[in-house]
């Protein structure tokens, strides 16, 4: 191993339960950085390395204590000079061994940047096309994952909420406060991080979601006087106030989204029935109230 290289805690081999030894004590994380005019940013690896002279993404062994999103980012900060406070996760691909895992993580970022190789782990670093990676000697397992990826690799998960349906299908005494039980959903949606693609119908292990909360009614004013609660910027979590009916906002959230980004996921919870053909036919893909708090409760 070149001396000039990162260390962190995770540096080492695992014997794996699968036969092989694998990198990473506490399993090991790259980021794929994709931009639909320039394709993925990929590490053409140094001679020196394990497979050399392939090309994979940047990324290596996690540290103790360090989620794959933060080691991955990590890891293209090092060797590629990823802005690491740019990033947004889009979704992520693991690779379970049980004593050892491989987390693929695809981002965009949000500031144009030049990547250079920053660390002697790399030859180069360049944006591909998509289209032209199959021609590349890919290393093994980022060549395994490729075919899958590929097929998600520009696609994000928008979330659409319809508050009413969702608040109610509790009898937790909402109706004493509509408002107030909106917001904690609001507050609720605000926490997740990732979610479970499994749980939602989705390919890939789990999806960082754009959320949009439809309010309409008594709960159309959360968050709208009281000035320490999160603005709408800050939020992950976008707030529609349906003027009238909240089913037609909720059809054009999802519209909307699907002329901006024809191939995201637009998914949407509701158990609504005429609501669920509604938007089934603009092209949404929708999942109960129930799915949404196992969601809210730790996922799968
Ligand atoms: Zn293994």
């Amino acid at each position: 191993m070149s001396p000039l290289r990162h260390h962190t805690d995770g540096d080492g081999w695992v014997e794996c339960t699968c036969g092989q030894r694998h990198w990473g004590l506490f399993g090991s994380a790259g980021l794929m950085v994709v931009d639909p005019a320039r394709g993925v940013l990929l590490q053409h690896r140094a001679e020196w390395s394990h497979h050399g002279g392939t090309w994979g993404i940047p990324g290596g062994a996690r540290a103790s204590e360090e989620s794959a999103l933060d080691g991955a980012i990590r890891e293209a900060h090092e060797e590629a000079a990823v802005p690491a406070d740019q990033v947004t996760p889009s979704h992520s691909w693991v690779e379970d061994h049980g004593p050892w895992s491989y987390t693929t993580v695809v981002a965009r970022c949000d500031v144009d940047f030049v990547p250079y190789p920053s660390d002697p782990e790399s030859l180069d670093i360049s944006w591909v096309p998509a289209a032209d990676v199959d021609a590349l000697p890919l290393h093994p397992a980022f060549g395994k994952l490729w075919p899958a990826i590929r097929e998600q690799a520009f696609r994000h998960l928008v979330l659409v909420v319809d508050a009413a349906n969702v608040v109610g299908s509790r009898p937790d005494g909402w109706w004493r406060d509509r408002e107030g039980a909106a917001e904690r959903l609001h507050d609720k949606l605000a926490a997740l991080t990732s979610l479970p693609g499994a749980l939602l119908g989705l390919p890939a292990t789990s999806w960082w979601p754009r959320i949009h909360l439809v309010v309409e009614g008594q709960a159309r004013n959360i968050y709208r006087a009281d000035q320490s609660a999160p603005s709408d910027d800050a939020s992950p979590v976008v707030i529609e106030r349906a003027p009238a009916n909240g089913d037609d906002l909720i059809v054009a959230v999802v519209d909307d989204a699907l002329m901006r980004r024809p191939d995201d996921h637009v998914v949407v919870v509701t158990a609504d029935r005429e609501l669920r053909q509604r938007v089934t036919r603009s092209g949404a893909s929708t999942v109960g109230p129930r799915t949404l708090h196992q969601l809210i409760a730790g996922g799968a």
